[in-house]
């Protein structure tokens, strides 16, 4: 059962709310999938029984055709936001942290020329990895954290937050005008580009500047 964990690993007594999720929000993953860039955030939802412990196991579907990374730095919400201003949603940040938004790229296709919803892409069971948090206090610069992905020792993706075409901030702040956010909910923020399938027995590299290093295996979701 997923738990909001701190850097130490100890558990924060917020409960687990549900993720909300941007889907483009860095200019160069946008023309990687040659996609057009919105002029308002395209929002979706994960459940909260996607969430499970990037420190542990990844698990993925391998029946579905390729399951693609999408490493973005997430946003563990401590306050309740409807319509928020800009200080208030600054205020409700409990930290920062990075979370794997696993899409079945193919099934995401096959929706989208359908105008159908993404959920079955992006919202199935253990398709939201989430690291532990680091508190916002201990965070200098927030707009300006780089973080990386490699996948069997090679760089596959590579971000900076302040590389975002809307800041954390705007963002959860925007997103507050559709839908409450309330205390144990998540922000991920959008992938940079450098998506690409993950297969069981890949092994993973994840860190965000020197808050947090993780190294994870991949595994099929059936075993
Ligand atoms: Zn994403």
């Amino acid at each position: 059962m997923y738990r909001h964990t701190d850097v130490s690993g100890a558990e924060i007594s917020l409960p687990v709310g549900k993720v909300v999720c941007v889907g483009r929000n860095y200019l160069d993953h946008i023309h990687e999938l040659n996609n057009e860039v919105p002029d308002a955030p395209l929002l979706f939802i994960k459940p909260n029984t996607a969430l499970v412990r990037l420190e542990d196991t990844i698990r993925v579907p391998t029946d579905k055709g390729p399951c693609h990374n999408e490493l973005e730095v997430a946003v563990l919400i401590c306050e309740s936001l409807t319509k928020a201003s800009t200080n208030q949603a600054e205020q409700a940040i409990w930290g920062y942290g990075l979370a794997l938004d696993l899409t079945l790229r193919e099934v995401q296709s096959k929706l989208k020329e359908k105008g159908q919803p993404w959920e079955k892409a992006k919202s199935f069971d253990n398709s939201c990895p989430q690291s532990r948090f680091v508190p916002a206090q201990d965070i200098e610069t927030p707009q300006d954290m780089a973080f990386e992905l490699k996948v069997n020792g090679e760089q596959r993706q590579q971000g900076n937050t302040a590389m975002m075409m809307r800041n954390t901030v705007e963002l959860i702040k925007e997103i507050s005008h559709h839908f409450t956010l309330v205390p144990g909910d998540i922000v991920l923020t959008g992938t940079p580009k450098g998506v690409g399938p993950l297969n069981p027995g890949d092994f993973l590299q994840v860190n965000l500047e020197e808050y947090l290093d993780l190294r994870v295996q991949v595994q099929a979701n059936h075993d």
